[in-house]
């Protein structure tokens, strides 16, 4: 069977540009980066021009960015090795977003439990944070502010650039996860006052279980891995070195394609959304209307379940996700869907479909002939009316 995979936020395949800069360093070229020796050198010269690559890509210094095992160790890391650090000053405060990915909201949890205040701002229906709001909340307390650049479900890209600039004309250290941003929104983390990133390997179609953070030279942060003196004494343990050769590259690329990528990818996607909303009715549309990541479409179809239908799509070949929604199979919007106040009814009947730029107009018609064909018959059995569904954006 023809398969199409329409989950690119939940992962990607490794280019053969990437596959092929990482190759020689499973076979030929396998020394520990710390060693002194030859294989250790050229270990560590892949390593420096890794690190260069990702600098380039997000506008910061090569000594600034620090290998890790991906986004949720980034995420982590930024925001306890801050707590770590500061853990004798007053400041116990820490905002954040209702939408952040999990990795993000258990790690305030955390902090929480150690005593921490963490004010979770709300977004407006579109998903946007507001400016106003996080001004409110910023107090003498408040240590860090760490707000995502663009959200995995909604795909509703933030205002970072003003975020950052509320956030650092109060002193206060501003981190943001751009895991799902890079490659396809600009990023320039010294014009837009960013002190620490976060970014991932197999969201960009680099390889898994490696990832980024950017530490800007001034900020103080501890380290939560213990070990070696790899990473400047930062992150204990041998680095992943195909791994991190495998991220520069795959950042160099993203940066170096954003503005075709995003093009052919917004025509796609929307292409994609006219579709649907011409041939199936009872649908909307979440996330931003234009500030909204090129790949990202979560559609939510009244008198639908969602799990129903992803099961029904993956029978034919077809790979979307249903979010981080109902993932223990429990009923239990996902808390990006709460947060835009997305009915319970309507977030159930919620999937998400991340396209890639191989996708073709012939893909999106199959999908949706599918899509009709699928909705269609999960209504007929549904138990849910019309008159019990929300607002839609065309009926
Ligand atoms: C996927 C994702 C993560 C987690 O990344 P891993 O590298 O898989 O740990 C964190 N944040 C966002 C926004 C993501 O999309």
């Amino acid at each position: 069977m023809n398969r199409i995979y329409l989950d690119s936020a939940a992962s990607t395949f490794v280019s053969s540009e990437v596959l092929n800069e990482m190759m020689p360093y499973f076979t030929n070229m396998y020394g520990n980066s710390s060693s002194l020796h030859s294989f250790g050198r050229e270990a560590n010269d892949a390593l420096d021009t890794a690190r260069e690559r990702i600098a380039n890509a997000i506008g910061a210094k090569p000594n600034e960015i620090y290998f890790t095992s991906g986004a949720t160790e980034s995420n982590n890391w930024a925001l306890l090795g801050i707590a770590n650090f500061y853990k004798n000053s007053d400041k116990k405060h820490i905002i954040t977003s209702q939408i952040e990915h999990p990795s993000v909201l258990e790690t305030c949890k955390q902090l929480e439990s150690m005593g921490y205040k963490v004010t979770y701002l709300p977004v407006d229906s579109e998903g946007l944070v507001s400016i106003a709001e996080l001004l409110h909340n910023l107090n003498n307390d408040t240590l860090m502010v760490s707000i995502m650049s663009a959200n995995n479900e909604i795909g509703t890209i933030q205002n970072i650039k003003a975020i950052a600039q509320t956030v650092k004309e109060r002193g206060v250290i501003f981190h943001t996860d751009a895991t799902q941003a890079i490659g396809a929104v600009n990023i320039n983390v010294k014009e837009m006052g960013i002190d620490m990133l976060t970014l991932s390997g197999h969201k960009i179609n680099g390889p898994k279980g490696i990832g980024a953070l950017y530490i800007a030279n001034n900020v103080n942060i501890s380290p939560i891995i213990f070990g070696g003196h790899q990473e400047r004494g930062l992150r204990g343990g041998t680095v992943n070195v195909p791994g991190a050769v495998g991220l520069g590259k795959a950042c160099e690329i993203a940066c170096r394609d954003i503005i075709i990528n995003s093009q052919k990818l917004r025509r796609m996607r929307d292409y994609f959304v006219d579709k649907v909303m011409e041939t199936i009715p009872y649908v909307k549309l979440n996330g931003h209307k234009f500030q909204r990541l090129p790949n990202s479409i979560c559609l939510s179809f009244g008198m639908v379940e969602a799990e129903a239908l992803m099961m029904m799509l993956d029978l034919e070949g077809i790979a979307v996700s249903v979010g981080s929604a109902c993932s223990t199979g429990a009923v239990e919007p996902s808390h990006v869907l709460k947060a835009i106040k997305l009915s319970p009814e309507l977030a159930a009947g919620t999937i998400r479909i991340t396209i890639s730029k191989s996708i073709t107009k012939e893909d999106i018609d199959f999908v949706v002939e599918k899509l009709e064909v699928i909705v269609k018959k999960l209504r007929a059995i549904s138990p849910l009316t019309k008159a019990s569904i929300g607002e839609f954006d065309n009926v």
